[in-house]
């Protein structure tokens, strides 16, 4: 079960609770007011809780949970404190051993002290742990020194909580950034949200591909599913996951998603004997160093039952532009090179192809590739409708093939993969970006 009313997250977790205002968004601290009127202590004294086994209950039943809202868990700490207050520091240790064990659930960390953060981390922190959010409050454009001060932490997720909003911030920042929140100030005495701050913000992170989830107006008690200018807007954050240029051998090469259709439109034109492809994984392009699109790959679930264990992911269309061999044999390898570290992105532990037994493999060697058999062997996975996929997506018979493959290193969390699906790979000038649903 859900317990938390607040609708970026579903259980909030506060291993000690009480702070000090550091900001004109603090100014009505509902914190503050449920510690010092509600609970009766000092709301300057930071106090350790008696909350700590409660992570380790929703941890056993996330996964449940997480099928019911076609998402991962989410837990918001902390909402009564700030985690990384220097009071906390004899117990912060502590707390991230309870975050790494309920490794089944995100933990959105959101702190207004991110300058604190850097040496708070845990020892193996690294490039950021997978199932840790790290968020900042920046409600008022004198909070922009708190974005500098995230961007320069590693993070797989790293969010900005606009609320209170408190004034237009039509001049934000939001390179480095994935997520953010918007949302007006509640209770008594609330400050007004004009309506247009919000709308400003979502357009800016549309430009900016950055994921919106417009919280709430500004009441004293506003509802728990606000709409802005009639739509709701709970968009997942979106995570870069590839570079523009590639560090592949092809240097002068880029990676870039397409739509399915695009993709299909790609092949038709290139390779005629293939069939559109219905339902895809992800699709990319390879872009030369003149913007030309000169490849395109499609990626789906295995065509043969056998091979279809949810860990694998098929390279099943693969296309050059290029009539030169050398050319076209450095795009291919690009591409396969580009599908394998998008597939491990997305926490796949394998990737595979087919390729006509006369053809050498070289670029599927100079990806790292490795050949099986040849021959696909086993039984064609089937639609609901009981066709077979192999035969609806190819002409040629697989049994005249070799098949590839390549072992990966999963980069997403383990429990993240069964609901990974890049059908919301966007791009924009800086790389790919993978919308996460999880
Ligand atoms: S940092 Fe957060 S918890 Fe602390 S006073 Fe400000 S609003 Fe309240």
């Amino acid at each position: 079960m859900e317990n938390s009313k607040i609708n970026w997250t579903d259980h909030t977790w506060n291993p000690w609770i009480g702070c000090r205002h550091v900001s004109a968004e603090c100014d009505h601290c509902y914190a503050d007011t449920m510690v010092t009127n509600r609970m009766g202590r000092d709301f300057s004294v930071v106090q350790r809780t008696k909350t700590w086994k409660e992570p380790f209950k929703w941890n056993r039943t996330a996964p449940q949970l997480a099928a019911q809202l076609g998402r991962r868990v989410r837990v918001f700490c902390a909402s009564l404190t700030d985690f990384f207050i220097q009071d906390a520091d004899e117990w912060r240790d502590e707390a991230w051993e309870v975050i790494r064990q309920c490794s089944d659930m995100d933990w959105l960390i959101l702190t207004k002290r991110p300058q604190l953060i850097s040496r708070r981390l845990p020892a193996d922190w690294g490039e950021g742990w997978p199932h840790v959010w790290l968020g900042t409050t920046c409600g008022v454009r004198s909070s922009y020194s708190r974005l500098d001060a995230l961007r320069s932490i590693p993070a797989r997720v790293r969010f900005i909580s606009a609320e209170p909003l408190l004034e237009s911030l039509a001049d934000i920042d939001l390179t480095g950034f994935h997520w953010l929140i918007a949302g007006g100030e509640s209770g008594s005495g609330f400050r007004a949200m004009k309506e247009e701050w919000a709308v400003e913000l979502r357009d800016i992170c549309k430009k900016a591909w950055v994921g919106y989830h417009f919280k709430q107006h500004s009441a004293f008690r506003p509802g728990h599913d606000a709409q802005l200018c009639g739509r709701r807007y709970h968009e997942p954050p979106l995570v870069q996951i590839a570079q523009p240029a590639e560090k592949a051998r092809c240097g002068q090469m880029k990676t870039v998603p397409l739509h399915l259709r695009q993709a299909n439109e790609l092949v038709a034109k290139w390779h005629r004997h293939h069939k559109p492809i219905k339902v895809a994984k992800f699709s990319i392009g390879a872009i030369d160093e003149n913007g030309e699109l000169v490849g395109a790959a499609i990626c789906m679930r295995p065509a043969t039952q056998a091979l279809d264990d949810g860990k694998t992911v098929e390279v099943c269309r693969l296309v050059t532009k290029d009539e030169d061999r050398v050319r076209n044999s450095s795009v291919c390898s690009f591409l396969y090179g580009a599908c394998a570290r998008i597939a491990s992105e997305m926490g796949y532990e394998r990737i595979q192809t087919y390729i006509l037994d006369e053809e050498p493999g070289m670029s599927l060697r100079g990806a790292g590739w490795k050949q099986e058999k040849t021959g696909c062997g086993g039984t064609p996975r089937r639609t609901r409708r009981g066709k077979d996929v192999r035969h609806l997506a190819d002409t040629i018979s697989l049994e005249t093939k070799q098949r590839w493959a390549k072992i990966l290193d999963p980069k997403a969390v383990k429990a993240r993969k069964p609901g990974w699906d890049a059908a919301d790979i966007v791009q924009d000038g800086h790389g790919i970006y993978l919308r996460l649903r999880y």
